[in-house]
């Protein structure tokens, strides 16, 4: 028994959906849709701030692959890729994960917020992003 859920599912490997050597694939207890997937590093590690890369582009490479699997096999014609890190964020495991989540031009729901931040003024200005990131 670890003191993380994903680890312990990891572990018993029994609900896996895909298990490659950094990242891993189950379905979640609450699906959003038929074949919502979750997507995760093999390794614990809290949230994207604290992962490695390799760990994240493992994930993202896999997350890529449950997609056109649900494509193929469920015969999804999109996804939505759902990911909080951080508690402010509404993270409510904290193990690293992505959620791929299929969609059909049918399916009458949306992932996209229709809410808008209550947080007021400008807490992130474009210029001082762009220092941040390294651009000019
Ligand atoms: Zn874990």
């Amino acid at each position: 028994m670890n003191a993380c859920v994903f680890c312990d599912l990891i572990e018993a490997g029994d609900a896996l959906v895909a298990d490659r050597p950094a990242a891993a694939a189950f379905l979640p207890r609450s699906p959003l849709a038929p074949g919502h997937t979750l997507v995760v590093p093999r390794r614990h590690v809290v949230d994207m701030f604290a992962a490695e890369d390799e760990d994240l582009a493992a994930t993202m490479q896999l997350a890529r692959e449950v997609a056109g699997a649900l494509r193929d096999v469920a015969g999804a014609q999109g996804v939505n890729l759902l990911h909080a890190s951080g508690e402010a964020a509404e993270q409510s495991v904290f193990h690293l994960h992505f959620h791929v989540v299929p969609r059909w031009s049918d399916d009458n729901f949306t992932t996209w917020p229709s809410g808008r931040s209550g947080r007021a003024g400008d807490a992130a200005p474009e210029h001082r992003l762009r220092r941040a990131l390294e651009l000019p």
